[in-house]
Parts: C-alpha cells; sequence; structure tokens
C-alpha cells in the first residue's frame, strides 16, 4: 500500500476471483461459468454493436430493461440491469446499509459479501449455516437488519422455497432482504413474484451463469420502483454508462434466444444429477445442489489435497481456506465430457 492509500481501507482484503489461467491447459470447473457457448445470435449482435462504439451507451438501458421487466412479468420501474450482478449488489449495499444499518448473511456464502460491508464502512455479522449446510430461514425471521441471502447459497448450492423467503421478507419490513439468485436457473425457485406486494425485496441475477455471458458482465435488479429509483441514484453517481454496447445488444440477443440457455440449464442439471451419484458412489458427501455446482468433501483425502492432485491432473476446481469449509471443494457443473474427465482423474486419486 502506498503512503497515499486512505487509511479507511486498512482492513480491507479485496476479494479474490477464482483463477483465469491464460491458456486452455485445464478442465475449468472452478469459477461456475457455463460450458456452453452464447447462441449465434448474441455473438453476431455484439458484433454489430462495435460498429458503434464511438458512441455512449444508452444509461437507462432500455431495450433490455424492458425485455426484462416481460420476462419476469414486472413494469419496467421494477428492473435496473447493471455491470454484473456484483455491481448492483455493490449499489444494495451502498444504498441501503451504512454503519447504523448493519447487514447480516450466512457464514458460508459468497466472499463478496463482507468485501462490500467492509468497503463501504457498514458492519455486519454471519449467521452460521445448519448442521446440515443448508440456510435456515428461521434465523432470518424477525432480525431487524439488512439481510443479504444467495438462493441458491454458494459455495453449497442449497435452495430456501419461496414460502421462507416470504416469511424472512414479511417479518423483517423496516429492513431491506436481498436475494442473490446468480444459480436460480439451475432447478430452484425464483422470488421475484414476491415483489409486487414486498416494499423491502430486492432480487438480483446474473447473465453470468446461466446464460453463458460471464464475460460480458450483465446482471438485472428486481425490486419495488422506489427501491430501484434508490438503486438508480447510486448508479447515476458512480457509473450512468454502466453497460456497455456490445454487452447490451448481447442480453437482448440472448433474452430472445431463452429457450437456447434454458435448455443448456436443464444439461447442466442432467449432468449435475449423474455426477453426484458417481461421486456418492466413490464415498463422497454434498449437500443438495439446485446450483451449476457440487460442493464435495470426502474423509479419504482433504479439500486441500484434492484440489492439487486434481490441478496436477489438469483439472481446476475452486478450493476455499476457511476454516469451516476447508475440507470440501466446489465443483462446477461442465459438459458431460468434462465431468467423465473430472470423475476419472477424481476415482484415480482416491484409489492411489
Ligand atoms: C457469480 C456470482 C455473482 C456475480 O456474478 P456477476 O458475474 O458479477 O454477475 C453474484 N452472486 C453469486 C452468489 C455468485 O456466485
Amino acid at each position: 500500500m502506498s503512503k497515499y492509500m486512505s487509511k479507511k481501507y486498512d482492513s480491507l482484503e479485496a476479494y479474490t476471483p477464482g483463477e483465469q489461467p491464460r491458456n486452455m491447459e485445464y478442465i475449468k470447473l472452478n469459477t461456475n461459468e457455463s460450458p456452453y457457448p452464447p447462441s449465434e445470435s448474441v455473438i453476431k449482435a455484439a458484433e454489430a454493436a462495435a460498429g458503434k462504439l464511438n458512441l455512449y451507451s444508452d444509461p437507462e438501458c432500455r431495450g433490455l430493461t424492458e425485455m426484462m421487466a416481460g420476462r419476469y412479468g414486472l413494469e419496467y420501474e421494477n428492473v435496473l440491469m447493471t455491470n454484473g450482478s456484483d455491481e448492483i449488489l455493490n449499489f444494495a449495499f451502498m444504498a441501503f446499509c451504512d454503519e447504523k444499518h448493519p447487514i447480516v448473511f450466512p457464514k458460508e456464502t459468497y466472499g463478496f459479501y463482507p468485501v462490500f460491508a467492509k468497503l463501504n464502512g457498514i458492519s455486519y455479522k454471519e449467521i452460521p449455516l445448519a448442521e446440515d449446510m443448508t440456510v435456515d430461514f428461521r434465523d432470518y425471521c424477525g432480525i431487524g437488519k439488512n439481510i443479504v441471502i444467495a438462493n441458491p447459497n454458494a459455495p453449497t448450492g442449497t435452495a430456501m422455497s419461496i414460502s421462507a423467503i416470504d416469511e424472512i421478507v414479511k417479518s423483517n419490513p423496516k429492513n431491506v432482504v436481498i436475494i442473490d439468485e446468480a444459480y436460480v436457473d439451475f432447478g430452484a425457485e425464483s422470488c421475484i413474484s414476491l415483489i409486487k406486494r414486498s416494499k423491502n425485496l430486492l432480487v438480483t441475477q446474473t447473465f453470468s451463469k446461466s446464460r453463458s455471458m460471464a464475460g460480458a458482465r450483465l446482471g438485472v435488479g428486481f425490486a419495488d420502483k422506489e427501491l430501484i429509483a434508490d438503486l438508480n441514484k447510486i448508479k447515476y453517481s458512480t457509473n450512468p454508462y454502466n453497460i456497455n454496447r456490445m454487452t447490451m445488444a448481447a442480453g437482448e440477443a440472448a433474452l430472445a434466444d431463452d429457450g437456447y440457455y434454458m435448455d443448456n440449464c436443464r444439461k447442466v442439471e442432467a449432468t449435475r444429477e449423474r455426477t453426484a451419484a458417481e461421486l456418492k458412489k466413490m464415498g463422497f458427501t454434498m449437500p443438495d445442489s439446485k446450483a451449476n455446482f457440487l460442493f464435495i468433501s470426502s474423509d479419504k483425502i482433504s479439500g486441500g489435497e484434492l484440489y492439487e492432485r486434481l490441478r496436477e491432473k489438469g483439472v481446476l476446481v475452486r478450493h476455499f481456506s476457511k476454516p469451516s469449509i476447508e475440507n470440501s471443494v466446489r465443483v462446477t457443473i461442465g459438459t458431460d465430457e468434462q465431468m467423465d474427465i473430472f470423475l476419472r482423474a477424481v476415482s484415480e486419486i482416491i484409489s492411489r
């Protein structure tokens, strides 16, 4: 840190993204990307938009915002498009939290939440998961603080029901409840339907996982009009042209091709169930996943060692050194072919 860096960031530990190797020497199962490419029309739309990069993009992102509202049965004013969902999450921390308005989230969850809190000088509390690694909604009912929960949760993959989320939202009317649905398209239930009768619910989603656009950076928030107006105030105070032209065009084309992406999600789900069954035969245990990854552990091998051995065999998975989860690794669901290579590698490693 230089002597010029503000002291207010002394205790800030930045988020560590999963490895992005420079060449394709690995089977990449470490950052929950889609193994399936964007559809042809998405590639064409991005290329066509590139010819107008001399012009600023539409700060309102009108076309895409209208399409998203239509896709989820909401109004235009209920939707805000952002530069990845990380951006809307940060906007929400900035808009709704401060020293006097802390936020709570599960102890084992998306590693960015504590980073956003520290970045913005917000106090936070972490609530341990239940014994079976699920998020117990009762821990959040009537808690009287802002709340962010990933549903399905990461890195565990478990999901809560809409009625559980409804209980959390209704029992905390003075606070904002953020439900991060980054993985909802892989078999969980979205709680977007609650927005019409909830003033205090923000639902975030992303095009990074189920819509094969991690590299384009496109996220979205759905909420009551007043919450969206608050978030727009933050957006227009930080980065009005937050979505570039190519991403905007690609996002519109992706929504027009919704069937292709939802079919890919069904493929990922089938591959996930098959992979889980094979791993269980080899003695692995894991929470029931509704996401595009499995969080696996075995008493035959530590999480750290499994990560290392897989890496030597050309398969990248994600290992977290946080003590409560250091015995597991998170494995993104790739294509069937990739998972066969992964399963063979695991089998060799544990039978050695
Ligand atoms: C991947 C992920 C996000 C953010 O993804 P973006 O690429 O910024 O849209 C948000 N929340 C969770 C839980 C994630 O895993």
